[in-house]
């Protein structure tokens, strides 16, 4: 076999290829992210994700510029955070300014949620995800943001942005939390249809994740002689959608890249698809607006 999956890309609907593979920050420490994402992109990785929100942007252009891989062969996501959904001028200059660099790649909005600054528990009264993608869609043509796209959004509130006069470009990516106990196949298949490409995360079921004690995927993954991770890490390849594992720690980070030459047989990847347990990692309930209706399953 020769299935090169840590120099797989998805090819996007603006013709830009994402890597499968990414590294996630989120809950990375700034002083433990900047040696995890060196130590990532010497070992291949070549896709990192962060966020306005992670407070360590800073440390992950540390990070890039330490393991002496150029600028060009990376892929960075960063994100838009929900308090500044009326300063996305602002937004992507911070971002751009802590990462040091000219540019990003994908840039997110992170949740489909306009936050009152000065009170979260309030939303903006003036304003909403609408017109905080209108101010999105005018970044490419300034070449700072290569791609557009969205995280959270479920098939609700993607079908108010297409739908909505004003949306010219269709959001490139929706980043949203996808692991066998949280398939969203319809969601998947909504985004399919509509031409986005679909990014993973909490792809491992997060921290302390539940998903470790599943006895189905032990049994693959032994028998396999592949770990747990791996299998979620395969899994989410299998379904079409990048991936972005996150850890701290260099075995870790390493382990996860080794997905090349195997594959689940359709059995396996059934027997993961098919799980019935459920769980999910980031919920709405810490937002003022409700942004999960259960209408993704
Ligand atoms: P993951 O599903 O990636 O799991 C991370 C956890 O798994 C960490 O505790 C890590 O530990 C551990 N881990 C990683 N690899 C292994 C391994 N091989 N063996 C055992 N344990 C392992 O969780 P996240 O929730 O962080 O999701 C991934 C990324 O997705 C985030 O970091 C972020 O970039 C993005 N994200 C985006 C969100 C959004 O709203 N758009 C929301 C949530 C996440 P350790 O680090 O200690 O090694």
């Amino acid at each position: 076999m020769s299935l090169e999956n840590t120099k797989k890309t998805f090819t996007l609907s603006t013709g830009d290829k994402i890597p499968a593979i990414g590294l996630g920050t989120w809950q990375s420490k700034p002083n433990e992210v900047r040696d995890a994402v060196k130590v990532a992109l010497q070992a291949g990785y070549r896709h990192i994700d962060t966020a306005l929100a992670y407070g360590n942007e800073h440390e992950v252009g540390e990070g890039i510029r330490d393991s002496g891989v150029p600028r060009e062969e990376i892929w960075i996501t960063t994100k838009l955070d929900n308090t500044w959904h009326h300063r996305v001028e602002d937004g992507i200059t911070s971002s751009l300014k802590s990462l040091g660099v000219d540019y990003v790649d994908l840039y997110l909005m992170h949740w489909p949620s306009s936050t009152d600054p000065n009170d979260t528990k309030k939303h903006l009264s003036d304003w909403n995800f609408v017109k905080t993608w209108q101010e999105m869609q005018k970044l490419p043509a300034s070449g700072r943001v290569k791609n557009i796209g969205v995280s959270n959004f479920g098939i609700k509130n993607l079908e108010i942005l297409l739908n909505d006069e004003s949306c010219k470009t269709v959001p490139a990516v929706n980043q949203i939390e996808l692991h066998p106990n949280q398939p969203s196949p319809k969601l998947l298949d909504y985004c399919k249809s509509k031409g986005i490409h679909c990014t993973a995360y909490s792809c491992l079921g997060s921290t302390d994740s539940p998903l470790y004690k599943d006895p189905t995927l032990n049994k693959i993954a032994e028998a396999k002689g592949k770990t747990p991770q791996q299998c979620l890490l395969m899994w989410g390849l299998q379904r079409g959608t990048s991936v972005i594992p996150k850890s701290v720690t260099a075995s870790r980070i390493q382990k996860n890249l080794e997905l090349d030459g195997w594959e689940l047989t359709d059995d396996e990847f059934s027997q993961l698809s098919n799980l019935k347990d459920r769980f999910k990692v980031c919920g709405d309930s810490w937002l003022p607006v409700k942004v999960f209706f259960g209408d993704d399953e």
